[in-house]
C-alpha cells in the first residue's frame, strides 16, 4: 500500500478525551472514529488490526475443532422470556420495537439464539459433541462507556457455545477453549492468565477470565507471581486428548490468580509474601462451564444411548477481539506510539523514502515494495513528499514493528537501513537482505 493512496487521517494534536494510552493512540493513528458515545468507526487502519486478531482466532478455533457459523444482531425478545433473561438483563440490553410493535433487542450474547437453534436440529447423542462460535457484533448499553473499544457499547466478540452429553464432556469442552484460548492470546503478544471469576448473569460455577496485566486495567486482580513464568509456547496438543487438556488447565490454573470478584484473602496469604501481587488487569476473555441452565429453561433434550430423554450440559466462552486492540496496545507501546507484535500488525514494514522523487530512491522503494508483496507480505510505503521527521513520527506512531529507511547516501553505498520499532535499532544492509530478514521474520 502506498501511503499517498491509503487513508490515514493521522492526528497531531493528543485529543482531550482520551484518558488512556491506548484510546490516544487509537485516535491519533486514525484506526477509529467515535460516532457515538460508545460507538465507533473501524477506519481502514484499526480495521486492518481488528481482522488480523480474527483471523488468528479463526484459526486457532478450527485448531480445536469448533465450527465457525454466524447469527443475527437483531433478535426476538421471545427466547429471552423464555429463558428468564429478558428480565434480568436490565437497563445494559437495548430494547427496540418493530413496525408491528414486536420486542426486539440488539444480541449482548446469544445462548438462547444457538441453544434454539440446537434444540430444532439435534435430536441424539450421537450428534454429540458440538461447539459451535461466531465473531459478531454485540451491544450492551454499558453505563460508563470509555476508554474507546475498551468498553464500548458496540462491540465485537467471538462467542462460542458447547453442547455435551456428560458434564465430563463438558468439562473437556471447556478445557479445550481454556487451551485455544492460551494459543490465540500468545499469537497476539499477550500474557492472558486465566483467572478464576465469577459468572454474572451468564450463570454457572466453573469460569475463568482472561487477563491481560495492565495498570489502566478494570479489573483488581490478585496472583501469585508464579504464574507470570507460565507460556505455552508452541506445543502441539491433541485437542481430543482430554488427559492432555486437563493437565494444561491444571498447570495454569493451580497456582493462586482471581479477580476482586472471588478474591479470598486467606488463601492469597498461603502465598509465600515474596511471590504475592495485587495488580489490575483488562479482561479479555471468559470461559464458562454451566451445565444445563439454558437447555432445561429452553427445553432442549437429546435422546441418551438408553433412549433416554436427558438435558444437554453447555457452555460459553467469549474472547472481546474489539477489546484486545486495547489491551495490545496497552500492553505494546512507547513515548512515541504503538509498538504491534508481529503477529497482529496492520502491515508487516513499512518503507520510508526519504527523497521522495530523487530517481534513485524512488527505484529503490518501488524494488522494495515489489519484492516484499512477491514474498507475500503487506508493506506500508510512505511515498508522500514530506519531512523525514514527519514520516518517521507517522511511522512511529502507528507502530509497525519493521521500517526500511532508503535514502540516496545509503544506496551510493548500495545499503539501505533496517530499524526495529521495538528497540529501535538500526543495521545497514542491501535491499536483497533487508527483503530476506523480513521474511524470515514472518516466516514467509
Ligand atoms: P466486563 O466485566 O468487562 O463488563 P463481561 O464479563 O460482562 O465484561 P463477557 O460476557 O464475559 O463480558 O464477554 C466476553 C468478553 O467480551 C469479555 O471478556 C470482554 O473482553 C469483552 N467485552 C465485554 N463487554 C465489553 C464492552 N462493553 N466493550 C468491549 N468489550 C467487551
Ligand atoms: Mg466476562
Amino acid at each position: 500500500m502506498r501511503l499517498s493512496r491509503y487513508f490515514l487521517p493521522v492526528l497531531k494534536e493528543t485529543p482531550s478525551e482520551a484518558q488512556i494510552v491506548s484510546h490516544r493512540y487509537m485516535l491519533r493513528a486514525g484506526m477509529i472514529k467515535q460516532a457515538s458515545a460508545g460507538i465507533y468507526s473501524w477506519l481502514p487502519l484499526g480495521f486492518k488490526v481488528l481482522q488480523k486478531i480474527e483471523n488468528i482466532i479463526h484459526e486457532e478455533q478450527a485448531r480445536a475443532g469448533h465450527i465457525p457459523m454466524l447469527m443475527p444482531t437483531i433478535q426476538s425478545a421471545d427466547l429471552w422470556r423464555e429463558s428468564g433473561r429478558y428480565d434480568d438483563y436490565g437497563q445494559e440490553m437495548l430494547r427496540i420495537k418493530d413496525r408491528h410493535d414486536r420486542d426486539m433487542l440488539f444480541t449482548p450474547t446469544a445462548e438462547e439464539l444457538i441453544t434454539d437453534i440446537f434444540r430444532a436440529n439435534v435430536r441424539s447423542y450421537k450428534d454429540l459433541p458440538l461447539t459451535m462460535y461466531q465473531i459478531q457484533w454485540k451491544f450492551r448499553d454499558e453505563i460508563r462507556p470509555r476508554f474507546g473499544v475498551m468498553r464500548g457499547r458496540e462491540f465485537y466478540m467471538k462467542d462460542g457455545y458447547n453442547f455435551d452429553l456428560t458434564k465430563e464432556d463438558a468439562l473437556h469442552a471447556y478445557n479445550r477453549h481454556l487451551v485455544s484460548y492460551l494459543r490465540t492470546y500468545e499469537r497476539m503478544g499477550l500474557q492472558a492468565i486465566p483467572m478464576r471469576a465469577d459468572s454474572g448473569p451468564i450463570g454457572g460455577d466453573n469460569t475463568h477470565e482472561f487477563l491481560v496485566l495492565a495498570e489502566t486495567g478494570e479489573s483488581e486482580v490478585f496472583y501469585d507471581s508464579e504464574i507470570t513464568d507460565l507460556k505455552f509456547g508452541d506445543r502441539e496438543i491433541d485437542f481430543d486428548d482430554k488427559v492432555a487438556c486437563q493437565s494444561v488447565l491444571e498447570e495454569f490454573t493451580s497456582r493462586y490468580a482471581r479477580t476482586d470478584e472471588t478474591h479470598d484473602e486467606a488463601l492469597f496469604n498461603d502465598v509465600p509474601e515474596d511471590r504475592r501481587r495485587t495488580a489490575r488487569g483488562i479482561e479479555v476473555g471468559q470461559i464458562f462451564y454451566f451445565g444445563t441452565k439454558y437447555t432445561d429453561a429452553l427445553n432442549a433434550k437429546v435422546q441418551d444411548a438408553e433412549g433416554n430423554e436427558v438435558a444437554v450440559h453447555m457452555g460459553s466462552h467469549g474472547i472481546g477481539v474489539s477489546r484486545l486492540l486495547g489491551a495490545i496496545i496497552e500492553a505494546s507501546h512507547d513515548d512515541n506510539g504503538i509498538i504491534w507484535p508481529e503477529g497482529v500488525t496492520p502491515f508487516h514494514a513499512g518503507i520510508i523514502n526519504l527523497r521522495q522523487g530523487d530517481e534513485g530512491t524512488d527505484t529503490a522503494c518501488d524494488m522494495l515494495e515489489k519484492a516484499l508483496i512477491a514474498k507475500g507480505l503487506d508493506p506500508l510505503y510512505d511515498d508522500r513528499d514530506e519531512r523525514a521527521g514527519g514520516k518517521f513520527a507517522t511511522m512511529d506512531l502507528i507502530g509497525l514493528p519493521w521500517r526500511i529507511t532508503v535514502g540516496p547516501r545509503g544506496l551510493k553505498n548500495g545499503v539501505v537501513e533496517l530499524t526495529s520499532r521495538r528497540t529501535g535499532e538500526s543495521e545497514e544492509m542491501t535491499a536483497e537482505a533487508a527483503v530476506d530478514r523480513i521474511a524470515e521474520i514472518y516466516g514467509v
